[in-house]
């Protein structure tokens, strides 16, 4: 942390503010929406990654989506939340990042999305940048400048 004060918010990259992976909450392909719906509840979180069985990024996967994927025409068909997987529910259009991406393309990424999965030259999945970490830069950088 105390490098990154040394750093000018040109300076800095995905690798000085990611979040590491084994910190990251994450659902894999295959599994049941009914488990991620858990993942997300329990974290608190709106949208996780969806990682394959190798450990690559292939998505991200959201509450909303869930739930309108149960959505029936009076109620919830909740019973369909073991039957449905995540890779049917999942977005795949979404922007990628490799440890190295500088702090401008970062802070683009984040205006419409709340973060964004870090990927190494192989698609294998190496943490998320998220939003708050880049305003948290900024806001220092402003501070420091007064
Ligand atoms: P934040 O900017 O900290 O509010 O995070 C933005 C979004 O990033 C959250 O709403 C989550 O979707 C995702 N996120 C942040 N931290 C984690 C984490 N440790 N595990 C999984 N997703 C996370």
């Amino acid at each position: 942390m105390s490098s990154l004060l040394k750093k000018s918010l040109t300076d800095l990259t995905v690798e000085d503010l990611m979040i590491p992976a084994e910190k990251v909450a994450h659902v894999q392909v295959g599994n049941p929406v009914e488990h991620a719906l858990l993942v997300l509840v329990e974290s608190g979180y709106s949208s996780v990654p969806v990682l394959d069985l190798d450990y690559k990024f292939k998505g991200t996967i959201a509450k909303t989506p869930i739930l309108k994927s149960v959505m029936g025409m009076e109620r919830f068909e909740m019973e369909k939340l073991a039957e449905t997987k995540v890779e049917a529910v999942m977005q795949v259009e979404q922007p990628t990042l490799t440890m190295d991406t500088n702090f401008l393309t970062c802070l683009k990424v984040v205006i419409n999305h709340a973060f964004a999965c870090v990927v190494d030259e192989e698609g294998y999945f190496l943490g998320i940048l998220t939003r708050r970490a880049i305003l948290k830069e900024v806001n220092k950088s402003m501070y420091a400048q007064k």
